[in-house]
């Protein structure tokens, strides 16, 4: 006789109770998830006003209650049934046009906490509840209720202990939950939403209330999903603040299939984390690593390593181009070709940053004026003791007080600094936008007149900027013209990164780089990139092996090549510490205005800033 396998259970079909409690575990891993499925059935439900309560990070309460269709008696026990929905038929599983659809989410929440639904439909004069506890389904039972449906759950996984362990403080939980209810309020100006927290009975506290926007005539009533990023502008402001949008760019891009809308920020408006970034695909709220990673190539030529944009981005294309089906809780989608929507992100990012180039961040002007008005702050006796120890008469070198009052009088001759007058020549240039040159100090910052204040220009920054576009624009159409060192210059770079540079080799060569192995980590670098100028071999070779080596290799080709471009253009620019003529300063500031994405230097930071007159008033106290 074969012995029976002691350990071998008979196959036996799972109740629907323990099914939905595993079900549960994908679907509502925390309450920031319970949150997002209860929003969004009442966002399918058309819903006007949609009001969420938390206490305890929403581990010991959640409400949703929202006015829109309710659900009629004889489908209460449905509505909590696994796959049961009314949203679709099974025929079409690619055009779904509403942000549910798999029938999961009632009955998981159902079977790992205690769950009462009320609802009531316009047609009905009577509204009814049901009470489910750990997925045992109660009986239904008339209420007075008014039109709409409310959720409510207690005791979340308390039917599943090994889950409840899972959650974090409610502090961190209602994080979770407000960056889900920003997502969904975000993506939906249309209805009004409120978010409260009651865990102090006495004293609730409103987390967000927002007003809905009338954007009737922008969505229209059979796609509900094409939307106009533009109309976003209140709804992200009462979310976000009015800095985001101040500084922004607006996005509004389309090719024959996607277009892209929304906002992101100017380059030289970053964040130190990536969590301001909010993509929506067809209006559902998607944390999809691709999209946030083509965003970030968008940036890349623009922004220091370390920080991020910030951007909310509404992609719409037809419902068959993406599914939306391949994460339980929806928040990845795939694209049919993703590489598509890479490059028109790109592509869509770039042409705003172009055209904005000669704006810089407003954010930047406030600091500027807050660190001048803390100055102000201290007492005037603390500034007459400041002045009365320099203008000590024992301190003061007569020597250098001559010297002083040449240069001094020399650049009075020399231009119009000190009355600030406009005559007609000067007219024309002060009109450009970043106005005429005025001076140059410490060596390394211009200051120009524009009609509308003044501008402090980095010289050193502008100019690698210049450098780095120009270096691209001639590396797209030609090779670079190599300038030939007339010694070779031999540089010890070591193993690793004299194999790296000796790697891209060919690829220097065509930017006029011309590098030879001389053995055992030694590089015999024979010429340099004419364009750059003067400059060190040794070091440019250095920075350009660390650059390389901290490329990882699924790095796409251009990509290197930017940043090859990028390092070579710092080591060709006008280092901080050149005097400049007024001419040379003026050419400096037309280039800037004719180059493209030159409000920021290579790594983010802003080239130039602007102080309107009006700002300046405001130092002063005339306004
Ligand atoms: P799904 O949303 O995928 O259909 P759910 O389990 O979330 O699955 O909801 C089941 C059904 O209950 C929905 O299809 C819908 O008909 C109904 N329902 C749920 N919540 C609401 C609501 N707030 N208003 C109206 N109907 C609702
Ligand atoms: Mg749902």
């Amino acid at each position: 006789m074969i012995e029976k396998n002691k350990n071998r259970q008979p196959i036996k079909q799972l109740s629907e109770t323990v099914s939905n409690r595993i079900a549960a575990g994908e679907v509502v891993e925390r309450p920031a998830a319970v949150i997002k499925e209860l929003i969004e059935n009442s966002l399918d439900a058309e819903s006007k006003r949609i009001e969420v309560n938390v206490s305890d990070g929403g581990k010991s309460c959640i409400i949703v209650r929202d006015d829109g269709w309710g659900v009629p008696e004889s489908e209460i026990h449905l509505a909590l049934s696994r796959h049961a929905t009314s949203k679709i038929d099974g025929s079409d599983l690619i055009n779904i046009k509403t942000l549910g659809f798999r029938g999961e989410a009632l009955p998981s929440i159902g079977a790992v906490s205690r769950l009462v639904i009320k609802s009531k439909i316009k047609e009905s004069p009577m509204g009814y509840k049901m009470e489910v506890s750990g997925g045992n389904l109660g009986k239904v039972t008339p209420l007075a209720f008014n039109n709409g449906t409310s959720v409510e759950i207690r005791d979340l996984f308390f039917s599943t202990p090994a889950r409840l362990k899972f959650l974090r403080s409610a502090r961190s939980e209602i994080l979770a939950i407000i960056d889900v209810f920003k997502r969904l309020a975000m993506a939906n100006p249309q209805v009004d939403f409120v978010l409260t927290d009651i865990s102090n009975p006495d004293k609730q506290r409103v987390i967000f209330k927002c007003a809905k926007t009338d954007v009737s005539e922008t969505i229209s009533p059979n796609n509900s999903f094409i939307t106009n990023g533009n109309y976003f502008s209140d709804r992200i402001t009462q979310l976000l603040g009015k800095e985001f949008i101040e500084n922004a760019l607006p996005i509004n891009f389309t090719d024959d299939v996607y277009r892209l809308s929304g906002f992101a920020s100017l380059p030289t408006f970053s964040r130190g984390t990536a969590v301001q970034q909010f993509f929506f695909v067809n209006g559902r709220a998607v944390k999809d690593k691709n999209l946030l990673m083509a965003l970030r190539a968008s940036y890349s030529d623009f922004i220091m390593r370390g920080r991020y944009p910030m951007a909310v981005l509404f992609l719409d294309c037809e419902p068959n181009l993406v599914d939306v089906n391949v994460h339980p809780a929806k928040s990845e989608v795939r694209f049919q070709v993703f590489s598509k929507v890479r490059d028109l992100i790109i592509r869509a990012i770039r042409n705003a940053i172009a055209e904005s180039s000669i704006r810089s961040s407003s954010s930047i002007t406030s600091e500027i004026i807050s660190a001048f008005e803390s100055k102000s702050i201290g007492s005037v006796t603390d500034l007459k003791n400041d002045a009365k120890e320099r203008l000590n008469p024992t301190q003061i070198d007569f020597k250098e007080l001559e010297n002083f009052k040449g240069s001094f009088t020399e650049s009075l001759e020399g231009n119009n600094w000190i009355s600030g007058r406009v005559d007609q020549l000067e007219e024309s240039i002060v009109a450009h936008p970043l106005g005429a040159a005025r001076a140059q100090i410490h060596e390394n910052y211009i200051i120009s007149q524009t009609m509308k204040g003044m501008i402090i220009v980095d010289q050193h920054a502008a100019h690698e900027r210049l450098v780095y576009e120009k270096l691209k624009a001639s590396h797209r159409n030609v090779t670079l013209s190599s300038q030939s060192l007339l010694i070779p210059e031999i540089v010890d770079l070591g193993l690793e990164a004299a194999t790296i540079i000796l790697r891209f080799a060919v690829e220097f060569d065509k930017l006029g780089l011309s590098v030879e192995p001389f053995g055992n980590g030694v590089i015999c670098l024979r010429g340099t990139p004419a364009i750059l100028g003067e400059v060190n071999g040794n070091h440019l070779l250095r920075d350009l092996a660390d650059e390389l080596m901290d490329i990882d290799d699924a790095m796409v080709f251009d990509s290197r090549i930017e940043k090859v471009l990028s390092c070579m253009a710092c080591h060709g620019s006008i280092r901080a510490g050149r005097i400049m003529q007024a001419a040379e300063m003026n050419a400096l500031l037309r280039d800037i205005e004719n180059t493209p994405f030159s409000g920021q230097c290579n790594h983010g930071r802003p080239t130039f800033i602007e102080l309107k007159l009006s700002d300046i008033e405001k130092l002063f106290g005339r306004s």
